[in-house]
């Protein structure tokens, strides 16, 4: 092979990885094919399937032949579907332009942080992050800025913890209730001092993820930025998808609203991209969002039932301790009480991805450290799996620090 060949990756690429979360599901995955008995608890990813109303209306569009391009950001249908939906769950109201349809939440956030930031702009992210903002961040030349916001606060973003983040390069805070790893959510209340922050910064812009808005447990009032602080809509962008809410991951469709002028700007990116969403997945987003609505509370009671098991379950086994989550599937334990303690092997554990490795290795539990979502010590359990798997699952985990000297 001459040098020519070698292939060198762009300097855009470099700081960026494949996402580790993948990367350990994948690993895990291949165990498992390998013959061992691994539990997965690192995807997110509802284990149910897509209701079946919406699986049809997705064979009737292919049938009806509703397969050519559709309006780059989103059919008519589309937004029009997700108009309703913010109407009828937010009580926000949005024009047919304010909305933008992608391949995923994932994609609206990519679209978003491509049509806006310049080389050097800063991103606040409240630590713990789902660990793709950071690596969309760097895709398109901004910076990062991980503001560690620790279990005494319930892993929210105070007030004086924004104040001192915000810089002249600030270009977007990012939101996300309920969090993924944390499960943490944020009330209205929760939420005003932080839109009281931001009024005296107008050049900070609010991302607001709210992809788990329809999983969040005991009761509580779902609540997003915009609505808790309207003076905030001309720099708000509110980002939301059927990937969780309808156990719809593989359909590939998220949207977000807000203000024209940025919404336009996303679609000049994907016009470059990927074009436009799938038009069957729209044609089955569509039946998510305007059809019957009764499965979605069904279904986060079932998840509400698996949390409260594996948060006890955790909270009974020494050297772990778990903080109830709000909400979304995933439970953020903190693993410092195992952490300088030696394993049968011998082996010291000094690092939540030490103490990840050997669940692993030894127990055969794949999980998530912490450190990926930017805060340690702790380690991510997605419990989006069944009763049985997560009862076998917290069994090993519990063994696993038992057999630690
Ligand atoms: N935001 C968060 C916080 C997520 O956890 C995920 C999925 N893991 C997404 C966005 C992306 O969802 P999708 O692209 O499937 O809509």
């Amino acid at each position: 092979m001459t040098d020519a060949a070698v292939f060198s990756p762009a300097q855009r690429v470099r700081a960026i990885h494949v996402s580790e979360i993948l990367r350990i599901t994948d690993h895990a995955q291949a165990l498992k094919r390998a013959g061992r008995p691994v539990i997965v608890l690192g995807a997110g990813e509802p284990d149910f399937d897509t209701p079946g109303n919406i699986r049809h209306a997705a064979s009737q569009a292919i049938t009806r032949g509703d397969t050519r391009y559709t309006v780059l950001d989103g059919s008519p249908a589309m937004k029009a579907a997700v108009q309703l939906k913010f109407k009828r769950d937010n009580a926000l109201d949005f024009a047919l332009d304010e909305i933008s349809v992608s391949a995923g939440a994932k994609q609206v956030i990519f679209n978003a942080l491509m049509a806006s930031l310049d080389p050097g702009d800063e991103v606040i992210l409240p630590a713990p992050y789902w660990t793709s903002y950071a690596d969309i961040v760097q895709i398109c030349g901004g910076v990062p800025v991980s503001v560690a916001c620790g279990e005494e606060n319930g892993f929210r973003l105070t007030a004086a913890q924004l104040q001192a983040a915000i810089t002249p390069r600030t270009r977007w805070l990012f939101l996300n209730s309920p969090s993924n790893p944390s499960g943490a959510a944020y009330s209205a209340a929760q939420l005003k001092p932080i839109t009281d922050v931001l009024l005296d910064h107008p050049g900070v812009w609010v991302l607001a993820d709210d992809i788990y808005e329809h999983i969040l447990y005991d009761g509580l009032a779902f609540a997003t930025p915009v609505a808790v602080e309207p003076r905030l809509r001309d720099r708000t962008l509110t980002v939301n998808g059927v990937s969780k809410a309808y156990a719809m991951t593989g359909w590939r469709v998220g949207y977000g609203a807000g203000p024209r002028a940025l919404i336009a700007a996303m679609a000049v990116v994907q016009s470059q991209s990927t074009s436009c969403p799938s038009s069957v997945s729209q044609a089955a987003a569509i039946e998510a969002l305007t059809g019957p609505q009764g499965i979605v509370a069904e279904r986060c009671a079932s998840f509400q039932q698996r949390r409260d098991f594996v948060v006890a379950a955790l909270n009974r086994t020494p050297g772990l301790h778990c903080r109830v989550p709000e909400g979304a599937f995933y439970t953020f334990a903190s693993c410092a009480g195992v952490l300088g303690k030696r394993t049968a092997a011998g082996a010291l554990l000094q690092t939540d991805s030490d103490f990840c490795r050997y669940l692993l290795q030894d127990f055969d539990v794949a999980v998530v450290p912490g450190s990926v979502f930017g805060l340690a010590p702790y380690f991510r359990i997605s419990y989006a799996t069944s009763m049985a798997q997560l009862e076998e699952a917290c069994a090993r985990i519990s063994a696993a620090c038992a057999a630690l000297t």
